[in-house]
């Protein structure tokens, strides 16, 4: 049973080896029931995506949503262990597909539906291994129009020659596994659809590719869609539904498709897997009202309170301002934009003319996701890292940030404070606390100190760097 006002509310995870952004290589599975059925991610490959690839993306939403210019983006297909049925959404690359499926106890001979959302190679990659079909016992269901489309010369010849590889390796597949194919026509989001077997159907989902479906999985009271490409850049396209990439066979009928579906999801609270999404591939989209949506990963509430666990065993002392301030610093860096760069050094060097403790570590990554870093000022005090350094990192930190998109935030702190609510913490002036913070919010402001309780235990002195600037030159100071 799933509760009614969240999608994900009572459904249980299991997560096998999906934690660490740093073994990137080994963020596999992770799997979420939906009544009696499971849905898995079955992932290829984390990466980091760019600008290049976008269309109508400015600067302003890369510094809002991507700091350091780049975007978490995956390669996934997923399992669908449903009511007697093994399916299979998707195929990936095929560098992993065997080994994940393997590592949930399922081989090959048991997937008995392939079901694709679209024809693009890195959907269709693990379908043929030295040109045969990899899936034997499997019914592939692939939309009409999909079909039609990679089958039309006309279509084909319509791309210079050297964008036609798709068509070649699509018929590869179509032609290996057409006693198995199944063509399907599918309705749009929200029409009463015809399952293709009970508790599963597909859903038009046009332009990314012009058959390009995603597909339903319901039991129970529980629903879940498989979106496959409704997005690429997660981070942006969630905020901003507008933005296209350059793969979208139809960039203007793709992003009319992603405001549908992502309207009818988030009213529905249904949650999502999608084949680009990073790593756990899966979550919950909420409203924020103002601008687009909020993506909020499977696993957030794990990761969430997870983060207040380790403050709270660093910072018995902590207040929930104090919390506050460390997950803001995780999606928007620096608190205050920096006008007055001379401002700034002077800042910086009469803080380190004042009494600063060794820190227990230099660098300490701030909220769930550590897309900011907290740059202890001892780490200058001690003479590893030369003033002028750290200065010229936080400036540039402090560029990559924008003033945040306060409607986001504010919908993300909601959900945030949801999380750590639920840890029923006994902190000083809990109750006060939230209070302030709503208030601080609702008038259009962002920014806290730090409680008086938190400076006077631990004398914070630092500065917000981002992520990238940490790992690729600050670190090199400690060797
Ligand atoms: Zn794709």
């Amino acid at each position: 049973m799933m509760k009614k006002i969240c999608g994900l509310g009572t459904a249980s995870m299991i997560l096998l080896a999906c934690t660490s952004p740093e073994k990137q290589l080994n963020m596999n599975i992770f799997t979420q029931t939906v009544g009696t059925a499971k849905v898995s991610l079955l992932s290829e490959g984390q990466n980091t995506g760019n600008s290049a690839t976008l269309i109508g993306a400015t600067p302003e939403m890369f510094r809002e949503c991507a700091p350091d210019s780049t975007y978490p983006s995956a390669v996934n297909a997923f399992l669908v262990q449903l009511s007697g049925h093994t399916i299979l959404i998707d195929a990936g690359f095929g560098n992993q597909l065997l080994q994940n499926l393997k590592s949930l106890g399922v081989t090959a001979r048991q997937i008995d539906i392939v079901a694709l959302t679209h024809l693009h190679g890195d959907h269709t990659g693990g379908m043929l291994r030295d040109g045969k079909p990899v899936f034997p016992n499997a019914t592939v269901y692939v939309s009409q129009p999909e079909y039609d489309y990679w089958m039309s010369d006309e279509a084909m010849n319509s791309l210079p020659e050297n964008r036609r590889g798709g068509f070649a390796g699509a018929r590869k597949v179509l032609e290996a596994y057409k006693n198995r194919l199944q063509l399907i026509n599918v309705r749009e989001i929200g029409e009463t659809p015809e399952p293709l077997v009970p508790g599963f159907y597909g859903i038009a989902a046009y332009g990314h590719t012009p058959g390009h479906v995603m597909f339903m999985v319901e039991s129970g009271a529980g629903k879940f869609l498989i979106w496959g490409d409704i997005t690429h850049a997660t981070a942006i396209q969630t905020p901003y539904p507008a933005v296209a990439v350059t793969y979208d066979v139809n960039p203007g009928q793709a992003v009319a498709t992603r405001h549908k579906v992502m309207d009818y999801v988030a009213r529905h609270h249904i949650p999502v897997a999608g084949a680009h999404i990073a790593c756990p591939g899966m979550g919950e989209l909420l409203d924020n009202r103002r601008q687009g949506y909020l993506f909020q990963p499977a696993d957030l509430k794990e990761k969430v309170q997870q983060a207040v666990r380790e403050q709270l065993k660093k910072y018995p002392e902590l207040r929930l301002q104090d919390l506050y301030k460390n997950f803001f610093q995780d999606y928007f860096g620096p608190e205050h934009l920096i006008s007055d760069t001379a401002m700034a050094a002077k800042y910086l060097r009469q803080e380190l003319d004042s009494e600063i403790n060794p820190a227990g570590a230099f660098f300490e990554p701030a909220g769930w996701e550590g897309r900011f870093y907290r740059v202890d000022l001892s780490a200058v005090k001690e003479g590893k890292i030369p003033c002028p350094v750290l200065l010229d990192a936080f400036l540039r930190s402090a560029g990559h940030a924008a003033k945040p998109p306060l409607p986001i935030w504010h919908a993300q702190w909601d959900a945030i404070l949801s999380h750590i609510d639920a840890l029923q913490l006994s902190l000083p002036d809990y109750e006060t606390d939230k209070a302030a913070l709503q208030e601080i919010l609702q008038s259009g402001r962002y920014a806290v100190h730090h409680s008086d309780a938190f400076s006077d235990a631990y004398h914070p002195h630092y500065r917000i760097v981002s992520k990238k600037i940490v790992e690729e030159e600050l670190t090199l100071y400690l060797k």
